[in-house]
């Protein structure tokens, strides 16, 4: 009689391959779109025990030319809910949560208690924000991206590999934005989510290679590291760059997480002043508050009338950082 083979005996050939070690880990999808609920299918096929799927936005026909886990009749319904469900049938063995909000939105235990956060953004704010919230709590990050026919795949360990802000291959939301003239009121605009060309062949490649680094982590089997990997779906080529880590990088450098930013302030420049300046040379998104000794500063104090001296500290928190920026005052 022929023999039944288990589920997991073909990968369980594999050299390195650990699947006790896999079934007691956890990994974040930030997104599930695209990427995310492919990277989702992988991890559940392989058998990683909880998944944690985080995604505000609803499945619409548009996505239907790439996202395997949804159909027709998913229009209009929540992408977590739906994938949790889809990849329940998948691999019953997988514990799916489901988080129907956006990723600052969703309790920070959920990502205390990841071993790995696979990045499917589609938001170069919200991107930067994980990138900071990961390197604060010292969580691996599998980054991926794509436009058309190119991807790329960088993977971040805080302290050791560069972050999304050590380098200027990530870019700043800054440049897509017109600047406030000083002393303006600044406006709220409503902008629609940007549309990129997206195709299923790129998503496959793509979501294939986060999933193997997400393993490849949880496995303690080397993965692709001082790299960023750059995917040519034309010239079918990819093409490794090695990165090095920024000693001045505001996230993730030692003197920045032991001193903070040492920054120029002028006396008679206002909070809303200062908090235009760090838009436009540090490249924030958009500063929500300001702390100074606990308190809240408003915007139109003047920095000569509060009691700040030089080399004391100030707190920003921004809408791309996932921690609050730790500037060191040199007033003027
Ligand atoms: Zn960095």
């Amino acid at each position: 009689m022929k023999k039944v083979e288990g589920r997991y005996n073909r990968q369980e050939m594999l050299e390195g391959w650990n699947q006790e070690k896999l079934k007691q880990s956890t990994v974040l999808l930030a997104g599930v779109g695209a990427l995310g609920s492919m990277v989702a299918v992988f991890l559940a096929l392989v058998g990683v025990g909880k998944l944690i799927l985080v995604d505000m936005d609803t499945i619409e026909l548009s996505n239907l030319n790439r996202q395997l886990l949804f159909t027709e009749s998913d229009i209009g319904k929540f992408k977590a809910k739906v994938a949790a469900e889809k990849l329940g049938e998948i691999n019953p063995n997988v514990h799916v949560t489901a988080r129907n909000e956006s990723v600052i939105s969703v309790p920070r235990k959920y990502y205390e208690q990841s071993d790995v956060i696979v990045d499917g953004l589609d938001s170069f704010e919200a991107r930067r924000w994980l990138n900071s919230l990961c390197v604060s709590l010292n969580k691996p990050l599998v980054h991926g991206g794509m436009y058309g026919w190119y991807g790329n795949i960088q993977v971040i360990i805080p302290f050791v590999t560069p972050c999304l802000e050590c380098q200027p291959l990530l870019p700043r939301e800054r440049f897509q934005k017109s600047c406030t003239p000083p002393g303006k009121k600044r406006e709220k605009v409503e902008v629609e989510t940007p549309k990129f060309p997206a195709v299923s062949t790129i998503t496959a490649v793509l979501s294939g290679i986060q999933a193997q680094d997400t393993l490849k982590i949880l496995l303690n089997l080397s993965p692709l590291i001082d790299n960023y990997l750059f995917y040519d779906g034309m010239s079918q080529s990819f093409t490794t760059i090695k990165l090095e880590r920024n000693p001045k990088c505001m996230i993730c450098s030692d003197k920045y997480r032991l001193e903070g930013i040492e920054y120029a302030i002028d006396k008679q420049e206002t909070i809303r002043e200062l908090k235009d300046r760090l838009i436009a040379t540090l490249g924030l998104s958009e500063p929500i508050r300001v702390i100074h000794k606990s308190k809240f500063i408003e915007d139109n104090t003047k920095i000569g009338e509060m009691e700040l001296n030089s080399g004391e500290l100030l707190f920003v928190y921004d809408k791309s950082l996932g921690k609050p920026l730790k500037l060191r005052a040199k007033i003027s």
